[in-house]
């Protein structure tokens, strides 16, 4: 049984889908692994790593993918960058589907049989393998941290022989788990802090990272939670209400971390321009929404922003990637867990149960045809 691990192509991208330890662990499980020369240079693992590790390491895609039965990848690669893989080959990655059948229809027609990592199901035995999480939780650490560098002044209280600095004062928006790790970051490095979810089971976990919760509570807030734990869109009355509280709010931080998401929906605006024109200069938000729009009404999706009244908007794409060594460590261990399944250690063969529910929850295309029911080509 072979893996292949393909270096990825889009430039903005310096996660790798394996690590030395990874390739460890599965040529452990009786597979081989062959790693595209320079995989992992941008996350700072040598091909040397890799080759010690056991790897064979492959010069150009072709040769890497030749024969492989599992093809881990961080980004959907287009159909053309799978030509010479193996009819029936798993690929292993983040495809991001919403909106892109086509690109999903290239990965049915190269053949593949193609899994979006992104939609494991949040159920207690799939947590290791739950990529949104990993790479949430480092996203909404390094938020801050690229928060607290573009602020001009210090974070924490200081009482110094000079006089005392007061605290930065931080505001979460969204409280999934990126923002639960901004909460606990933005607390470690003294900020006062507060956050803001549409969920109710969330200001619990709030309070007990020691920020305090600010929300609209009304009826639509108590129902505002899916069974599968997401948050639902809220009405258009729900959401003034939250813009009238959000703004008088909004006018005394220094520091707003944004992280709210519907699943498969645009982000939702959060922050209006007359909002950002009250904000102190100085202030900075991070948009960890970007990628979908954005929370703000000015956020340049991969731009660093500076508007007239002095408030620094920071756009990023792909903020797990900005620690890409740490980022890569924790995706390629998630999908380790995931190919594990996989695998059947007697024979060292792939056993994919076809009907197991994580299986049926990610698979997007097999045998040539998309599979799944909510990616399907309009009749
Ligand atoms: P997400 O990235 O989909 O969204 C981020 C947050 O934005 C959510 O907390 C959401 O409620 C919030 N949000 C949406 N609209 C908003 C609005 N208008 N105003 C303010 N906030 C808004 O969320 P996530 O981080 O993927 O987490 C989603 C859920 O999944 C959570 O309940 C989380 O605890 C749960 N989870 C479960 C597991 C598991 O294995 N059981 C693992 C990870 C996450």
């Amino acid at each position: 049984m072979r893996i292949a691990v393909p270096a990825e192509t889009d430039p903005a991208e310096a996660r790798v889908a394996a690590t030395p330890e990874t390739v460890k662990k599965f040529i452990g499980l009786g597979a081989s692994v062959t790693v595209e020369s320079g995989a992992g240079l941008k996350s700072s693992f040598l091909d040397a790593d890799y080759s010690a590790a056991g790897a064979t390491i492959a010069q150009g895609p072709a040769a890497t993918l030749a024969d492989a039965d599992i093809i881990l990848r961080v980004r959907r690669p287009a159909g053309s960058e799978l030509a010479g893989a193996k009819k029936g080959a798993l690929l292993l990655a983040i495809l991001d589907p919403y909106g892109h059948v086509d690109a999903l229809q290239q990965l049915a027609d190269a053949g593949v049989d193609a899994f979006a990592m992104e939609l494991t199901p949040r159920i207690t035995r799939a947590q290791v393998m739950d990529v949104l999480s990993s790479q949430a939780n480092l996203a909404g650490y390094r938020a801050v941290i690229d928060a607290a560098a573009e602020y001009g002044r210090a974070v924490p209280m200081m009482m110094t022989a000079a006089g005392t600095v007061p605290a930065a004062k931080a505001f979460i928006m969204g409280v999934g788990v990126a923002g639960l790790q901004a909460i606990a970051t933005a607390r470690r490095i003294g900020a006062i802090v507060t956050a803001t979810d549409v969920r109710p089971a969330t200001k619990e976990q709030v309070e007990s990272l020691g920020a305090k919760f600010i929300a609209v509570e009304d009826e639509e807030f108590k129902q505002a939670e899916t069974a599968g734990g997401y948050a639902k869109e809220m009405s258009a009355a729900y959401q003034e209400k939250q813009k009238a509280l959000t703004a008088s709010h909004i006018a005394k931080q220094d520091i707003v971390i944004t992280t709210a998401l519907i699943p498969g929906r645009p982000a939702p605006k959060l922050i209006t321009e007359d909002m950002i024109a009250a904000m102190r200069p100085g202030s900075v938000i991070v948009d960890l929404a970007a990628e979908r729009g954005g929370n703000t009404a000015l956020t340049r999706p991969g731009e660093k922003f500076v508007t007239g009244n002095g408030v620094t908007i920071l756009g990023y794409l792909n903020i797990a990637g900005r620690l890409a060594a740490t980022a890569s460590s924790l995706y390629a261990r998630n999908l380790l867990a995931f190919a594990d399944a996989f695998i059947d250690k007697t024979n060292k063969t792939l056993a994919v149960n076809w009907d197991d529910e994580i299986v049926k929850a990610t698979l997007l295309t097999k045998d040539g045809a998309l599979v799944h029911p909510n990616f399907q080509k309009p009749a």
